[in-house]
């Protein structure tokens, strides 16, 4: 049981293995900027939503490719 560190996904820093445990894979620095952007992402998402279900779909379909690259 040496594994006290985890490795961030998004900058390959260390971070500790207590925020793994909560379910996150990045450092608490790009954490943050991850949420930031989530809550923003989440804001454009919903407007279109109001007039037209299916572009919800569309746009996250499109927010996915670009975030796995
Ligand atoms: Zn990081």
């Amino acid at each position: 049981m040496r594994e006290f560190k985890a490795i961030c996904v998004e900058c390959w820093d260390e971070y500790p293995v207590a925020r793994k445990n909560l379910g996150y894979k990045t450092c608490l620095e790009c954490g943050e900027a991850n949420a930031r952007i989530e809550v923003q992402r989440r804001k454009k998402c919903m407007a279109p939503a109001y007039n037209k279900g299916a572009y919800q779909y569309v746009g996250s379909v499109a927010v996915a490719r670009s975030v796995g690259r």
